[in-house]
Protein backbone atom coordinates (compact mmCIF):
# COMPACT_ATOMS: atom_id res chain seq x y z
CA UNK A 1 0.00 0.00 0.00
CA UNK A 2 0.84 3.86 -1.18
CA UNK A 3 0.52 6.43 1.67
CA UNK A 4 1.48 10.07 1.81
CA UNK A 5 1.30 12.37 4.85
CA UNK A 6 0.71 16.20 5.05
CA UNK A 7 1.53 18.33 7.96
CA UNK A 8 0.50 21.50 9.22
CA UNK A 9 3.97 22.25 9.58
CA UNK A 10 4.18 23.11 13.10
CA UNK A 11 6.73 21.46 14.55
CA UNK A 12 4.93 19.70 16.83
CA UNK A 13 2.75 17.73 13.47
CA UNK A 14 6.24 17.78 11.69
CA UNK A 15 7.51 15.62 14.45
CA UNK A 16 4.79 12.98 14.28
CA UNK A 17 4.92 13.05 10.70
CA UNK A 18 8.38 11.79 10.64
CA UNK A 19 7.91 9.31 13.41
CA UNK A 20 4.38 7.82 11.57
CA UNK A 21 6.65 7.90 8.44
CA UNK A 22 9.18 5.53 9.52
CA UNK A 23 6.82 3.72 11.13
CA UNK A 24 4.67 2.88 8.35
CA UNK A 25 8.23 2.12 6.34
CA UNK A 26 9.32 -0.28 8.74
CA UNK A 27 6.52 -2.13 7.76
CA UNK A 28 7.46 -1.96 4.58
CA UNK A 29 4.32 0.35 3.31
CA UNK A 30 5.60 2.27 0.37
CA UNK A 31 5.88 6.42 0.59
CA UNK A 32 4.64 7.67 -2.78
CA UNK A 33 3.50 11.80 -2.61
CA UNK A 34 1.85 11.97 -6.17
CA UNK A 35 -0.66 8.54 -6.16
CA UNK A 36 -1.19 7.58 -2.51
CA UNK A 37 -4.17 4.90 -1.26
CA UNK A 38 -4.31 6.50 1.94
CA UNK A 39 -3.38 9.86 3.20
CA UNK A 40 -2.66 10.95 6.42
CA UNK A 41 -3.24 14.18 7.65
CA UNK A 42 -1.23 15.83 11.25
CA UNK A 43 -2.64 19.01 12.01
CA UNK A 44 -5.92 20.06 12.49
CA UNK A 45 -9.29 19.92 10.31
CA UNK A 46 -7.55 22.93 8.23
CA UNK A 47 -4.83 20.68 7.22
CA UNK A 48 -7.23 17.90 6.20
CA UNK A 49 -9.01 20.30 3.90
CA UNK A 50 -5.61 21.30 2.88
CA UNK A 51 -4.85 17.69 1.92
CA UNK A 52 -8.15 17.06 0.21
CA UNK A 53 -7.70 19.50 -2.36
CA UNK A 54 -4.35 18.75 -2.56
CA UNK A 55 -5.41 14.83 -3.99
CA UNK A 56 -8.83 15.92 -5.33
CA UNK A 57 -8.37 14.72 -8.75
CA UNK A 58 -7.86 11.02 -7.40
CA UNK A 59 -10.96 10.51 -5.03
CA UNK A 60 -11.96 7.35 -6.16
CA UNK A 61 -8.43 5.95 -5.23
CA UNK A 62 -7.33 7.99 -2.22
CA UNK A 63 -8.64 7.62 1.80
CA UNK A 64 -8.12 9.94 3.94
CA UNK A 65 -7.34 10.11 7.99
CA UNK A 66 -6.63 13.12 10.54
CA UNK A 67 -4.68 12.99 13.07
CA UNK A 68 -4.88 16.41 15.04
CA UNK A 69 -2.22 18.08 17.27
CA UNK A 70 -4.22 20.65 18.38
CA UNK A 71 -8.15 20.32 19.78
CA UNK A 72 -10.24 17.49 18.57
CA UNK A 73 -11.56 17.87 15.16
CA UNK A 74 -14.15 16.94 12.77
CA UNK A 75 -11.99 15.70 10.12
CA UNK A 76 -9.07 14.94 12.38
CA UNK A 77 -9.85 12.53 15.02
CA UNK A 78 -7.50 10.98 16.18
CA UNK A 79 -5.17 12.10 19.27
CA UNK A 80 -0.88 12.08 18.87
CA UNK A 81 -0.98 9.15 22.39
CA UNK A 82 -2.69 6.86 19.60
CA UNK A 83 -0.01 6.73 16.55
CA UNK A 84 1.11 3.43 17.23
CA UNK A 85 -2.44 1.98 17.62
CA UNK A 86 -3.00 4.04 13.97
CA UNK A 87 -0.21 2.53 11.77
CA UNK A 88 -0.09 -0.73 13.25
CA UNK A 89 -4.37 -0.57 12.27
CA UNK A 90 -3.28 1.07 8.83
CA UNK A 91 -0.53 -1.53 7.98
CA UNK A 92 -2.21 -5.04 9.24
CA UNK A 93 -6.31 -4.08 9.19
CA UNK A 94 -8.13 -4.21 6.04
CA UNK A 95 -9.81 -0.69 6.78
CA UNK A 96 -13.45 0.28 6.79
CA UNK A 97 -14.30 3.41 3.91
CA UNK A 98 -16.59 6.41 4.80
CA UNK A 99 -17.86 8.25 1.86
CA UNK A 100 -19.14 11.79 2.35
CA UNK A 101 -21.06 14.00 -0.09
CA UNK A 102 -19.05 16.88 -1.35
CA UNK A 103 -20.68 20.04 -3.15
CA UNK A 104 -19.41 21.05 -6.50
CA UNK A 105 -19.46 24.87 -7.71
CA UNK A 106 -20.05 25.78 -11.19
CA UNK A 107 -18.69 29.78 -11.97
CA UNK A 108 -19.41 30.63 -15.68
CA UNK A 109 -18.68 33.81 -16.91
CA UNK A 110 -19.68 37.24 -19.01
CA UNK A 111 -18.33 37.48 -22.44
CA UNK A 112 -18.37 33.40 -23.25
CA UNK A 113 -15.07 32.88 -20.42
CA UNK A 114 -14.54 29.34 -19.58
CA UNK A 115 -16.12 28.13 -16.69
CA UNK A 116 -14.58 26.90 -13.39
CA UNK A 117 -15.82 23.80 -11.50
CA UNK A 118 -14.67 23.17 -7.97
CA UNK A 119 -15.17 20.56 -5.25
CA UNK A 120 -15.67 21.80 -1.70
CA UNK A 121 -15.47 19.49 1.62
CA UNK A 122 -17.07 22.17 4.04
CA UNK A 123 -18.57 25.03 2.00
CA UNK A 124 -18.69 27.91 -0.56
CA UNK A 125 -18.94 31.29 0.29
CA UNK A 126 -19.93 34.27 -1.89
CA UNK A 127 -19.80 37.56 -0.81
CA UNK A 128 -19.79 40.85 -2.78
CA UNK A 129 -16.06 41.79 -3.75
CA UNK A 130 -17.03 45.74 -2.08
CA UNK A 131 -19.99 46.33 -1.14
CA UNK A 132 -23.53 44.44 -0.48
CA UNK A 133 -24.30 41.04 -2.23
CA UNK A 134 -26.82 41.54 -4.47
CA UNK A 135 -28.54 37.93 -6.53
CA UNK A 136 -31.17 36.44 -7.42
CA UNK A 137 -31.14 33.00 -6.20
CA UNK A 138 -33.09 30.73 -8.68
CA UNK A 139 -33.80 26.74 -7.04
CA UNK A 140 -33.94 23.77 -9.61
CA UNK A 141 -34.36 26.47 -12.17
CA UNK A 142 -36.99 28.67 -10.72
CA UNK A 143 -36.72 32.22 -8.99
CA UNK A 144 -36.57 31.93 -5.45
CA UNK A 145 -35.42 35.29 -4.45
CA UNK A 146 -33.71 38.50 -4.48
CA UNK A 147 -31.17 37.83 -2.16
CA UNK A 148 -29.10 41.13 -0.22
CA UNK A 149 -27.09 41.26 2.53
CA UNK A 150 -23.51 40.22 3.79
CA UNK A 151 -23.83 37.01 1.66
CA UNK A 152 -24.45 33.26 1.56
CA UNK A 153 -22.79 30.25 2.77
CA UNK A 154 -23.40 26.68 0.75
CA UNK A 155 -22.21 23.49 2.99
CA UNK A 156 -22.02 20.63 3.05
CA UNK A 157 -23.21 17.73 5.44
CA UNK A 158 -19.58 17.41 7.41
CA UNK A 159 -19.02 21.50 6.76
CA UNK A 160 -22.41 21.60 8.51
CA UNK A 161 -20.82 21.74 11.28
CA UNK A 162 -18.10 24.67 10.18
CA UNK A 163 -19.34 27.71 9.19
CA UNK A 164 -22.62 27.20 8.49
CA UNK A 165 -23.08 26.36 12.07
CA UNK A 166 -22.13 29.99 13.05
CA UNK A 167 -24.37 31.17 10.57
CA UNK A 168 -27.53 29.40 12.46
CA UNK A 169 -27.54 26.63 10.12
CA UNK A 170 -28.79 22.74 10.82
CA UNK A 171 -25.97 20.09 11.32
CA UNK A 172 -26.93 17.45 8.66
CA UNK A 173 -25.79 13.48 9.43
CA UNK A 174 -23.02 13.14 6.36
CA UNK A 175 -25.06 10.00 5.13
CA UNK A 176 -27.48 12.48 3.35
CA UNK A 177 -26.70 13.55 0.20
CA UNK A 178 -27.56 17.36 0.74
CA UNK A 179 -26.95 20.89 0.75
CA UNK A 180 -27.58 23.53 2.31
CA UNK A 181 -27.89 27.14 2.22
CA UNK A 182 -27.73 29.55 5.10
CA UNK A 183 -28.11 33.52 4.76
CA UNK A 184 -25.13 35.90 6.09
CA UNK A 185 -27.12 39.34 7.75
CA UNK A 186 -29.73 39.11 5.36
CA UNK A 187 -31.36 43.03 4.96
CA UNK A 188 -35.13 42.12 5.33
CA UNK A 189 -37.47 45.08 5.93
CA UNK A 190 -40.70 46.40 3.71
CA UNK A 191 -39.16 46.27 1.11
CA UNK A 192 -36.45 44.18 0.87
CA UNK A 193 -37.32 40.04 2.04
CA UNK A 194 -35.74 37.08 2.16
CA UNK A 195 -36.61 33.39 3.32
CA UNK A 196 -34.62 34.12 6.39
CA UNK A 197 -34.24 30.06 7.04
CA UNK A 198 -31.08 27.90 6.13
CA UNK A 199 -32.32 25.63 3.09
CA UNK A 200 -31.61 21.84 2.93
CA UNK A 201 -31.34 21.09 -0.66
CA UNK A 202 -31.51 17.30 -2.41
CA UNK A 203 -29.01 15.58 -4.61
CA UNK A 204 -31.04 16.48 -7.44
CA UNK A 205 -32.16 20.38 -6.93
CA UNK A 206 -29.40 22.78 -7.85
CA UNK A 207 -28.85 26.27 -6.58
CA UNK A 208 -28.03 28.86 -8.86
CA UNK A 209 -26.90 32.71 -8.11
CA UNK A 210 -27.23 35.33 -10.63
CA UNK A 211 -25.79 38.61 -10.12
CA UNK A 212 -28.00 41.64 -10.58
CA UNK A 213 -25.51 44.57 -10.97
CA UNK A 214 -22.37 44.20 -9.67
CA UNK A 215 -20.62 40.81 -11.25
CA UNK A 216 -17.63 41.20 -8.80
CA UNK A 217 -17.45 38.37 -5.92
CA UNK A 218 -15.34 36.86 -3.14
CA UNK A 219 -15.68 33.39 -3.71
CA UNK A 220 -14.64 30.81 -1.00
CA UNK A 221 -13.88 26.96 -1.62
CA UNK A 222 -13.38 25.88 2.06
CA UNK A 223 -10.18 27.80 3.03
CA UNK A 224 -9.49 29.01 -0.41
CA UNK A 225 -10.51 32.65 -1.32
CA UNK A 226 -10.51 33.99 -4.95
CA UNK A 227 -12.17 36.99 -6.31
CA UNK A 228 -14.21 36.38 -9.68
CA UNK A 229 -14.84 38.54 -11.90
CA UNK A 230 -17.51 39.10 -14.57
CA UNK A 231 -19.46 36.40 -12.99
CA UNK A 232 -22.64 35.31 -15.32
CA UNK A 233 -24.10 33.06 -12.47
CA UNK A 234 -22.88 30.41 -9.83
CA UNK A 235 -23.90 26.98 -9.44
CA UNK A 236 -24.00 24.74 -6.65
CA UNK A 237 -25.07 21.35 -6.36
CA UNK A 238 -24.22 17.77 -4.55
CA UNK A 239 -20.87 16.60 -6.36
CA UNK A 240 -20.92 13.04 -8.10
CA UNK A 241 -17.78 12.73 -6.44
CA UNK A 242 -17.16 11.93 -2.65
CA UNK A 243 -14.45 12.06 -0.03
CA UNK A 244 -13.24 8.61 1.25
CA UNK A 245 -12.49 8.51 4.74
CA UNK A 246 -10.28 5.83 6.34
CA UNK A 247 -12.03 4.04 9.76
CA UNK A 248 -10.13 1.74 12.05
CA UNK A 249 -12.56 2.25 14.90
CA UNK A 250 -15.94 3.43 14.80
CA UNK A 251 -16.19 7.01 16.33
CA UNK A 252 -20.04 7.95 15.50
CA UNK A 253 -21.14 11.61 13.70
CA UNK A 254 -23.34 12.29 16.70
CA UNK A 255 -20.93 11.78 19.92
CA UNK A 256 -18.22 14.22 17.70
CA UNK A 257 -20.82 16.86 17.19
CA UNK A 258 -21.42 16.13 21.50
CA UNK A 259 -17.98 15.93 22.42
CA UNK A 260 -17.05 19.54 20.08
CA UNK A 261 -19.49 21.41 21.18
CA UNK A 262 -21.35 20.18 23.96
CA UNK A 263 -18.68 18.25 26.38
CA UNK A 264 -16.57 15.39 26.21
CA UNK A 265 -17.32 14.22 29.42
CA UNK A 266 -19.26 11.22 29.46
P1 LIG B 1 -9.30 28.17 10.71
O1 LIG B 1 -7.98 27.71 11.14
O2 LIG B 1 -9.73 29.58 11.04
O3 LIG B 1 -10.36 27.08 11.23
C1 LIG B 1 -11.56 27.42 11.65
C2 LIG B 1 -12.09 26.40 12.65
O4 LIG B 1 -13.05 25.62 11.94
C3 LIG B 1 -11.11 25.40 13.27
O5 LIG B 1 -11.36 25.37 14.66
C4 LIG B 1 -11.49 24.07 12.62
O6 LIG B 1 -11.28 22.94 13.49
C5 LIG B 1 -12.95 24.29 12.38
N1 LIG B 1 -13.51 23.42 11.35
C6 LIG B 1 -13.08 23.25 10.07
N2 LIG B 1 -13.87 22.36 9.46
C7 LIG B 1 -14.81 21.98 10.36
C8 LIG B 1 -15.91 21.11 10.30
N3 LIG B 1 -16.22 20.46 9.18
N4 LIG B 1 -16.69 20.97 11.41
C9 LIG B 1 -16.39 21.63 12.55
N5 LIG B 1 -15.37 22.48 12.66
C10 LIG B 1 -14.60 22.65 11.57
O7 LIG B 1 -9.46 28.04 9.16
P2 LIG B 1 -9.07 26.81 8.27
O8 LIG B 1 -8.35 25.81 9.07
O9 LIG B 1 -8.46 27.37 7.06
O10 LIG B 1 -10.52 26.25 7.94
C11 LIG B 1 -11.34 26.85 6.99
C12 LIG B 1 -12.73 26.70 7.51
O11 LIG B 1 -12.94 27.69 8.52
C13 LIG B 1 -13.77 27.01 6.47
O12 LIG B 1 -14.06 25.89 5.70
C14 LIG B 1 -14.93 27.46 7.34
O13 LIG B 1 -15.84 26.40 7.59
C15 LIG B 1 -14.32 27.85 8.65
N6 LIG B 1 -14.71 29.22 8.94
C16 LIG B 1 -15.56 29.42 9.96
C17 LIG B 1 -16.01 30.69 10.26
C18 LIG B 1 -16.96 30.87 11.40
O14 LIG B 1 -17.28 29.89 12.06
N7 LIG B 1 -17.45 32.08 11.62
C19 LIG B 1 -15.59 31.78 9.50
C20 LIG B 1 -14.71 31.54 8.45
C21 LIG B 1 -14.28 30.25 8.17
Amino acid sequence: MKFAITSKGDSRSNTLMHKMRSYLLDFELVYDEEEPDIVISVGGDGTLLYAFHRYSSRLDKTAFVGVHTGHLGFYADWVPEEIEKLVIAIAKTPYQIIEYPLLEVIIRYQHGGKETRYLALNESTVKGAEQTLVMDVEIRGQHFERFRGDGLCISTPSGSTAYNKALGGAILHPSLPAIQVAEMASINNRVFRTIGSPLILPAHHTCMLKPVNEADFQITIDHLPLLHKDVKSIQFRVADEKIRFARFRPFPFWKRVRDSFVSDKD
